[in-house]
């Protein structure tokens, strides 16, 4: 997805009787970006996501990872303990391996099969470390919407060229306000 902004509000979890600002006023904040400046926003910081940032990262194009979890890999950390069914060989992608293996990253046996929580220490951890992707990482932040600029159901007009809206609920933009 490219072309973007950012509308970050506030998370469900506050209660409105609890905020200082009315349910109306709960969008933290607008960054509104020159389209040529916007970055590829991939949401969810998993596997796919991960090997999405590093082809960019390749490619030399401008990338933000925004993931609802408080950590990389939200979802596969829920089942951690549960053995795959395909070996390492098949669980890496190649861009990302040789971003890993220019920092020095020892690659696991490629016919074993590795747990969960295994290819998230052994494989995504790393990967999301790196310098080229670390900073790109957004946590806490869950894509509730995503929308056009000044598009709605009513008028389409310029659809493509419009930035697309991200709407995204941050733990911390909320609280940091109360
Ligand atoms: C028990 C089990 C065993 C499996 N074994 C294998 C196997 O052996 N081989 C194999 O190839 N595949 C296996 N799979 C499937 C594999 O795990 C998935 O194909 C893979 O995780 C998909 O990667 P993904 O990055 O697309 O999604 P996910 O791993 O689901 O990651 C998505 C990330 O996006 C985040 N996210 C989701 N929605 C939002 C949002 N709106 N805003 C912000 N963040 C969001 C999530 O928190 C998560 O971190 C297995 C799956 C399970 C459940």
């Amino acid at each position: 997805m490219k072309n973007i902004e950012f509308k970050v509000v506030a998370k469900e979890c506050c209660d409105p009787n609890e905020c200082c600002v009315e349910p109306a006023e709960t969008i933290k904040h607008e960054a509104e970006i020159a389209n040529s400046e916007l970055p590829i926003a991939i949401i969810g910081v998993g596997p796919i996501g991960l090997a999405a940032a590093a082809h960019l990262v390749n490619r030399k194009q401008k990338f933000i990872l925004i993931e609802g979890g408080s950590q990389i890999a939200h979802n596969i950390r829920e089942w951690g303990h549960v053995r795959l069914f395909s070996p390492w060989q098949y669980n890496i992608d190649k861009a990302a391996q040789t971003l890993l293996l220019n920092q020095g990253w020892n690659a696991p046996p490629p016919d074993v099969l590795p747990l969960g929580i295994e290819v998230v220490e052994q494989y995504l951890g790393p990967l999301a470390e790196l310098p080229e992707i670390k900073p790109h990482i957004m946590l806490d932040s869950q894509v509730i919407a995503v929308s056009r600029e000044n598009i709605d159901k009513m008028k389409s007009a310029n659809r493509e060229q419009s930035p697309f809206v991200l709407y995204i609920e941050n733990l911390y933009e909320c609280f940091s306000t109360l």
